[in-house]
């Protein structure tokens, strides 16, 4: 359904929801409705001209009832429209459940996806291919073209943000979209653990079992996790066993190679050899600068080749391509009012960067922005009073020092005349456990650092 039809729809839907309720607006909750209002809530606008308007009921009772009173309910949605319209009520049979294909495709493999693991995403149509990917793509086809037959497992592995996880969850994809009979599951290898060991606490291996076993596409994502786990090892073995027999495809992610999975059994090596074994490399710089021009169009952002070809030769880590795509669009938005990124802009977002990294942080500008966060004075910071309201902040400037400026512990102790490092070993640790177990505290001490790092 495009666009237009579905605003079309919901336009009729609304104007006639409106016509609907000027017959019944309720003063308390009592009240009841008229029939009329009861019967015209069961029709529904299907056409509206500039003259007439087409009204679906589901039978001849509702017809007539309401052709008798045609002339109040034109004179109605005249009010609505300031229009005059002639309605015309026509019996259209209840539809049955059955909806043609193509106008159920998109949800429905939205929906499937989604409640199989996947995320939605990721697909063929927006995964680029380049010299440092087509191998991996080219054995994904093949798989997609005879799942289960052709390599079984392909066994994906590569570094960070290399794109294993789209690819496998492309692949799965497009045998869904060949047959919506497919059962396919998509599963982060620390969910596999983690369900298996919910179930055998719960005693509920069987049903573990059923769910993996019988499936015609399994993805597990990054698989390394489970090795030296012996239980799971072992019932990945047998999952994985019957998986393949039954004639499924699975598909498995890894940071690296079988035979480098450190503690992982010899037959589950054994079984992911048995396959296909493809790298992924790190992206090239055309690669990073075509995958740049895919996000920003999902995005709707606007995005000049040019200025993407010095994004990529800038950045050459793949996850953090679209975090600072997004970074520049912000910046763009708020500061410049501008809407297109072109090469100027991201020319200023490089070079602004490289000022900020060659500014030198000083004990001074921690202790002042600390001070000025919480209204101290510094004095109040190096005195030695313990009060609760000098002690936090206080502790916040040593974890900053070492974290952040990694100065040693004698250096900050002299910096915030304290007696020895051991004040300031304790009073980093203090943050740390904070930042550990609080995490509206961390997001305090995070703004505060990164206040620190952009206005010295
Ligand atoms: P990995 O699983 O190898 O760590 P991901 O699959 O999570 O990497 O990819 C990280 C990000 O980079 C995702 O947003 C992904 O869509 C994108 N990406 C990686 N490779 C490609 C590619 N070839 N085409 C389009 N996007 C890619
Ligand atoms: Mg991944």
């Amino acid at each position: 359904m495009d666009k237009l039809s579905t605003f079309y729809k919901h336009m009729l839907s609304n104007l006639w929801e409106e016509l609907v309720s000027s017959f019944f607006k309720p003063k308390n909750n009592q009240e009841k409705p008229p029939i009329i209002y009861s019967i015209l809530k069961q029709t529904k606008l299907i056409e509206l001209t500039e003259k007439k308007a087409v009204v679906s009921c589901d039978n001849s009772g509702v017809k007539i009832f309401l052709d008798k009173r045609i002339s109040d309910i034109e004179n109605r949605f005249f009010l609505i429209l300031k229009k005059k319209i002639k309605i015309n009520f026509i019996i259209t049979e209840k539809k049955t459940k059955k909806t043609p294909p193509l106008l159920a495709y998109q949800p429905k493999i939205d929906e499937l996806l989604s409640k199989t693991g996947f995320s939605i995403k990721y697909s063929f149509d927006n995964f680029a291919v380049s010299s440092t990917n087509q191998v991996a793509y080219a054995a994904a086809q093949a798989v997609v073209k005879n799942p289960g037959k052709s390599y079984n497992p392909l066994f994906l592995y590569g570094g960070v943000g290399v794109g294993k996880t789209h690819l496998a969850q492309a692949t799965a994809r497009r045998i869904l979209e060949k047959d919506f009979n497919k059962k396919i599951f998509f599963c982060p290898g620390d969910l596999f653990i983690n369900e298996l060991i919910e179930s055998i606490q719960e005693k509920t291996t069987q049903k573990f079992r059923k769910k993996y076993r019988y499936l015609d596409v399994l993805v597990v994502d990054d698989i390394q996790f489970i090795a030296g786990k012996e239980r799971v090892q072992e019932d990945f073995f047998h999952t994985f066993n019957s998986i393949v027999s039954n004639g499924g495809q699975i598909i498995l992610t890894s940071d690296r190679p079988p035979n480098e999975i450190k503690k992982l059994e010899d037959r589950l090596k054994s079984r992911f050899l048995g396959g296909l074994t493809v790298d992924i490399q790190p992206p090239d710089f055309e690669l990073r600068t075509a995958i740049l021009l895919i996000k920003a169009k999902e995005k709707g952002i606007f995005l000049d080749i040019e200025a993407a070809k010095v994004i990529a030769d800038q950045i050459t880590d793949c996850r953090a391509l679209e975090g600072t795509l997004l970074t520049i669009y912000a910046g763009l938005f708020i500061k410049e009012k501008k809407e297109k990124i072109d090469i100027t802009t991201v020319e200023k977002y490089f070079s602004n960067q490289q000022k900020n990294n060659q500014k030198k942080i000083t004990p001074e500008d921690v202790l002042k922005n600390v001070c000025s966060y919480y209204n101290l004075k510094p004095t109040q910071i190096k005195s030695q009073s313990r009060v609760s309201n000098f002690v936090f902040p206080r502790q916040l400037v040593m974890y900053v020092l070492r974290e952040n400026l990694k100065m040693k512990q004698e250096e900050i102790a002299r910096f915030l005349k304290r007696k020895d490092h051991t004040t300031i070993i304790h009073g980093v640790e203090k943050i740390r456990q904070i930042i550990l177990k609080n995490p509206l505290i961390k997001e305090e001490i995070d703004n505060i650092i990164k206040n620190i790092f952009s206005s010295t």
